[in-house]
């Protein structure tokens, strides 16, 4: 996609963009880039639906079911699961800020950035979430692609996605395929880490997919090839053992 096109579609790309130096791949590695999912792959439970638990009107769990059934699409049972958190943002990113997270992800980050390797953060989960997450961990500097939490005036809550694709194969907020391209390598270019069903779409269509969990689970269900894993750590020396530059 040409690139003066993408930034009026997406102008929240602009920040990725202009750190496009830091991404340039030295020339004697392999082209490829990492994406990551974020909820229950970096962070070791599903940050969204532990601050539903937590903080929703318990009708939250009636939209899930309807997910679940295959009534609504993942992209709708979330935009309505949202609307029923009754707290403020200052509390729910203090809340996801504390949840436990796979240590793994601040090596394989810096071995990333040391090889010039692209490390792209996609979520259906929400951004202001995955922000809170990242900053305590040091972790800003890595691109977040995700769903958007919207706060109006009265501090209502509403969800916005600005990565969803009518073509999804699975209705999800951010159609994890359709915007692996955005920085300018190919899904045929691309290694994916994830554990559940947002990351169905893109595993199959990844170059190599390292997978755990209902994903690991879906993968050897429908007999797409991927690598087992349970620790971002063994993510990390297992990509970089085979690029030969795992330092
Ligand atoms: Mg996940
Ligand atoms: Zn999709």
């Amino acid at each position: 996609m040409d690139q003066t096109l993408l930034s009026i579609n997406h102008p929240e790309l602009e920040k990725p963009a202009a750190s496009s130096r830091s991404l340039r791949m030295p020339s004697d590695l392999p082209a490829f880039q990492v994406l990551c999912d974020f909820d229950g792959t970096i962070t070791t439970t599903d940050v969204t639906d532990t601050i539903l638990e937590a903080f929703a009107l318990p009708a939250f769990r009636e939209w899930q079911c309807r997910w679940e059934r295959g009534e609504i699409t993942s992209r709708e049972c979330l935009s309505r699961q949202v609307e029923l958190i009754q707290a403020d943002l200052p509390t729910l990113m203090r809340f996801a800020a504390d949840l436990p997270i796979d240590e793994g992800i601040v090596t394989l980050a810096q071995r990333c950035a040391q090889h010039g390797i692209p490390l792209i953060i996609v979520s259906d989960g929400i951004d202001r979430f995955i922000e809170a997450v990242l900053r305590r961990h040091g972790l800003l500097y890595i691109p977040v692609i995700s769903n958007r939490l919207i706060c109006d005036g009265n501090g209502s809550l509403s969800l916005g996605s600005p990565y969803a694709s009518p073509d999804c194969l699975i209705g999800a907020g951010t159609c994890k395929c359709a915007v692996a391209g955005f920085f300018g390598l190919s899904l045929k270019e691309t290694m994916y880490i994830g554990d559940g069903r947002s990351d169905r779409c893109i595993s199959t269509m990844a170059q190599k997919v390292y997978a755990k969990g209902g994903l690991r689970e879906w993968c050897d269900l429908q007999g797409i090839a991927c690598e087992p894993f349970e620790t971002l750590t063994e993510v990390t020396e297992r990509l970089f053992r085979k690029v030969g530059c795992f330092a």
